[in-house]
């Protein structure tokens, strides 16, 4: 059963209107599965998928090559279990369900069921199977260097994001030549703000951020210290984290103009979701402040 559901809501972080494209009960043939007969003779999975996306597109031009084309979608399922066998459904369901996000750039999110109705178990079962869900979030970053040559390490790490196939949509602001902030007997900084998509969770995405700090050379020595490059989690979706490793709205950029600055350059309609307030209101809030 392939359709449409008109069922229309708010996206978190993009404050767009999402639709859903629906594939039902799709049944293909494939070898996953751990057990001999499994990989040997194969057996029919079933897969369902529900894809938020836009129709803006597809209703002003009744065009389908405006939408998520949900015939390619289930032939590009029926290729992937084609050409793939994998011991676990999870692992199935994480590479095909991050395949379909490459491949189909207007799945803004996705999820994705697949069952194994003839699963090997001596026992009158319905169904057995696994689902995941990925989506593009949209994450605001700080970057700043001031050590060595700035502007280098800075497009670098930019270049870095973009080449990345789980980030997309990278924009950059102008970067901007600040006074050391915290521990002041250090050199300027540079510093600038970016907006991504990635489908990378929140510590993975820390992780892959500091990454690209370390191939900079990045040491950790002094706190607030001298860096070559530093990348700091700004906004992740709407999400709040609060964990030993990650502390998501970052805690104190409301209190930094060489956050706020150039994210108000990029994207001065983000919405902070624990101040409720936009960028645009918290830079004039700030910047009245020091003026005070
Ligand atoms: P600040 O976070 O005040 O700008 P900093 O960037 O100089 O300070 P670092 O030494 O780069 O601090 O990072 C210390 C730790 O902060 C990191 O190892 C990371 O685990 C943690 N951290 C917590 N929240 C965030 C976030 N939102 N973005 C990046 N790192 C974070
Ligand atoms: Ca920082
Ligand atoms: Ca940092």
């Amino acid at each position: 059963k392939c359709g449409i559901d008109s069922d229309v809501r708010t996206h978190p972080g993009k404050q767009v209107k999402m639709e859903q494209i629906i594939v039902e009960g799709l049944e293909v043939f494939g070898y996953h599965g751990v057990y001999e007969q499994e990989k040997e003779e194969g057996q029919i999975f079933v897969v369902n998928c529900w894809i938020d996306t836009s129709f803006a597109g597809a209703i002003h031009s009744d065009d389908l090559s405006n939408t998520v084309d949900y015939g390619n979608v289930c032939l590009f399922i029926k290729k992937y279990f084609a050409e793939n066998a994998h011991d676990l459904l999870e692992k199935v369901a994480d590479e095909l369900a991050t395949s379909i996000m490459y491949a189909f750039p207007g799945v803004q999110k996705l999820v994705l069921e697949i069952k194994k109705p003839h699963a090997p178990i001596p026992m009158e079962f319905a169904n057995v199977g696994v689902k995941v869900e990925k989506a593009w979030h949209q994450v605001a970053l700080a970057i700043g260097s001031n050590m060595g040559d700035k502007e280098k390490y800075l497009t670098d790490a930019m270049e870095e994001l973009i080449s990345d196939p789980n980030v997309r949509n990278v924009i950059v602001s102008d970067y901007i030549e600040t006074e050391p902030y915290g521990y002041v007997d250090q050199d300027k900084f540079l510093n600038g703000a970016a907006t991504i998509e990635t489908l990378l969770l929140p510590e993975d995405l820390l992780a892959f951020l500091h990454r690209i700090e370390e191939k900079a050379d990045r040491k950790r020595e002094i706190h607030w210290g001298p860096r070559t490059l530093d990348l700091d989690i700004l906004l992740y979706d709407d999400a709040c984290i609060h964990t030993k490793n990650l502390i998501v709205p970052h805690i104190d950029m409301c209190n930094r103009m060489f956050v706020l600055e150039p994210l108000m350059q990029i994207a001065p309609g983000l919405v902070h979701p624990v101040r409720r307030r936009t960028i645009y209101d918290l830079y004039y809030m700030l910047k009245e402040k020091e003026n005070a």
